[in-house]
C-alpha cells in the first residue's frame, strides 16, 4: 500500500528524521491561503498523489504570499497530474503546505529489500533530486548500495563509508548518519517495502531535512500497524479496489471489458491469458479464494458487475476444497438479487461440478466444458 508524502513524513518524523515545518494538508483554495499565512506568508504547495515526478509536472509550486497560494491552489486542486510514472494522470485532491526551504544540495536516500543479498539495502547518492532514475541508468556507480546485516544493523562507520563512496563531503557525512539511520529504522519499524527520501535536502544553513518522502507499506504486515491502516482510507486507490480491499477480496482493476472470477491466483492468471488469447481484454483480476461459500461468490459477482466497463463475466472455478455447487448457488443468488444485465459464462471442474451444473441449468445457464471454450464464448458475447 502506498501512502502519501505527508503521511510518510509523519512516519519519518516519528523516527527522528527532520522534516520541513508544515501546516498540514488542504483540499480547498481558501484553506491553502490560511495555511500559507500560518507559515508566515510563503509556502510550498505539494500535490498529494501517488506518483513521483510531480515537480516536473507542475505538482509542486511555491507561493510567495497567501493570495498567490490561493490562486495556485485553484489551478492545482482538481487537476489531472500526468507524470512519467502515471501517464493517465492522477486527480489532485489534496495539497500539503510546507514552509519553503532553501536547498543547497539534494541527496537521494532509500531503503528496499534486495532479493539477491537477502537483505535490506540502504541506497545513497549524491546526485539526488528529480533525475535520479537517469543517474541510476547512466551512472550506476553514483548510486551506492549498502546491504544491512539484519542482526547487527549498520554500524555508523558503514553508513559513513557508503556516503564517502557516494562522493559526499566528509563534514556533511557526519550529519547524515542520524537521518539515514532514522530512515532505516522507519523502514523496518513500519514493515515497509520501500522507503525513500528524495531529495534529502541540505539547506543553505547546513540543516539536513527530508524535503520529499515516499513509503510503501507491506499489506501483509498492515495488521501489525492499526495506526497506519487508517492511512489506507485516505489513499486514492481505485474506489472498486478500495471496496474489494475492505471486503477482503483479492481484486485488481484492469482496463478491459471481460470480468473475471476464478479461484486461486494461478487459475485466475491463466484465465486472463485465455481471454486475451481469444481476443478479449480482462476487466479485472479476482481470486475468490479457496473454499469460497455461495455468499462470497455473490459478493464477488456484485463487485465485478459494479464496474461499468464490464460487458460480460467469466467465472472459471476448479473445485478442490471449493465446491462447485456452492459456487453455483452463489451465482444463482447473485442473479436473483442483483440486476445482471451482462452475459455470464461459467466453467466448473472438479469437486461437485455436476451438482453445480445442475443448479445452474435450472437458471438456464449451461457451463462451458473447457477453459478455452469458456474464454471464446465470453469474448464472442462481449464483442
Ligand atoms: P517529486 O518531483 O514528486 O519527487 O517531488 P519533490 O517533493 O521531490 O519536489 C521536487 C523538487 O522541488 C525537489 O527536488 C526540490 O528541488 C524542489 N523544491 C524547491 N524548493 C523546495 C522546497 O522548499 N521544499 C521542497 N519540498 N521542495 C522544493
Ligand atoms: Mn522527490
Amino acid at each position: 500500500m502506498k501512502i502519501h508524502e505527508y503521511q510518510a513524513k509523519e512516519v519519518l518524523a516519528r523516527y527522528g528524521v527532520p522534516i520541513p515545518r508544515n501546516a498540514g494538508v488542504a483540499s480547498k483554495p481558501k484553506e491553502v491561503r490560511d495555511k500559507v499565512a500560518q507559515l508566515g506568508g510563503k509556502g510550498v504547495l505539494k500535490a498529494q498523489v501517488h506518483t513521483g515526478g510531480r515537480g516536473k509536472a507542475g505538482g509542486i509550486r511555491i507561493a510567495s504570499s497567501p493570495e498567490e497560494g490561493e490562486t495556485l491552489a485553484r489551478q492545482m486542486l482538481g487537476m489531472l497530474l500526468k507524470t512519467h510514472q502515471a501517464p493517465d494522470g492522477l486527480k489532485v485532491e489534496k495539497l500539503l503546505i510546507e514552509e519553503p526551504i532553501s536547498i543547497k544540495q539534494e541527496i537521494y536516500a532509500g531503503v528496499v529489500p534486495d532479493r539477491v543479498s537477502k537483505r535490506n539495502v540502504l541506497i545513497v547518492s549524491a546526485r539526488g533530486g528529480m533525475d535520479i532514475e537517469a543517474v541510476a541508468a547512466e551512472e550506476p556507480e553514483a548510486v551506492v548500495r549498502l546491504p544491512i546485516d539484519p542482526l547487527e544493523g549498520p554500524h555508523d562507520f558503514e553508513i559513513r563509508q557508503a556516503c564517502y563512496k557516494a562522493g559526499l563531503d566528509p563534514v556533511l557525512v557526519n550529519r547524515l548518519v542520524s537521518p539515514l539511520r532514522g530512515l532505516l529504522n522507519a523502514f523496518v519499524g513500519v514493515d515497509a517495502s520501500l522507503a525513500e527520501i528524495n531529495p534529502l535536502a541540505v539547506t543553505e544553513d547546513g540543516q539536513v531535512v527530508a524535503a520529499d518522502a515516499k513509503i510503501e507499506l507491506d499489506d501483509s504486515a498492515l495488521f501489525r500497524h492499526p495506526d497506519l491502516a487508517a492511512f489506507a482510507e485516505e489513499s486514492e486507490e481505485d474506489p472498486l479496489e478500495a471496496q474489494a480491499h475492505r471486503l477482503g477480496i483479492a481484486y485488481v482493476r484492469l482496463k478491459g471489458e471481460v470480468g473475471i472470477i476464478c479461484n486461486g491466483a494461478g487459475l485466475t492468471m491463466a484465465t486472463m491469458d485465455a481471454v486475451q488469447r481469444a481476443g478479449g481484454r480482462p476487466a479485472n483480476f479476482l481470486d475468490v479464494g479457496g473454499g469460497a461459500q455461495s455468499e462470497r461468490v455473490k459478493t464477488c459477482l456484485g463487485l465485478v458487475l459494479s464496474d461499468p466497463q464490464v460487458r460480460g463475466v467469466l467465472i472459471n472455478i476448479f473445485g478442490g476444497i471449493t465446491r462447485c455447487d456452492e459456487v453455483a448457488k452463489g451465482i444463482v443468488m447473485a442473479k436473483n438479487s442483483l440486476e445482471v444485465k451482462v452475459p455470464l459464462v461459467v466453467r466448473l471442474a472438479g469437486t461437485r461440478a455436476e451438482e453445480g451444473a445442475a443448479i445452474l441449468a435450472q437458471e438456464g445457464i449451461t457451463p462451458a466444458a473447457t477453459m478455452p471454450e469458456a474464454a471464446e464464448k465470453i469474448v464472442a458475447l462481449t464483442r
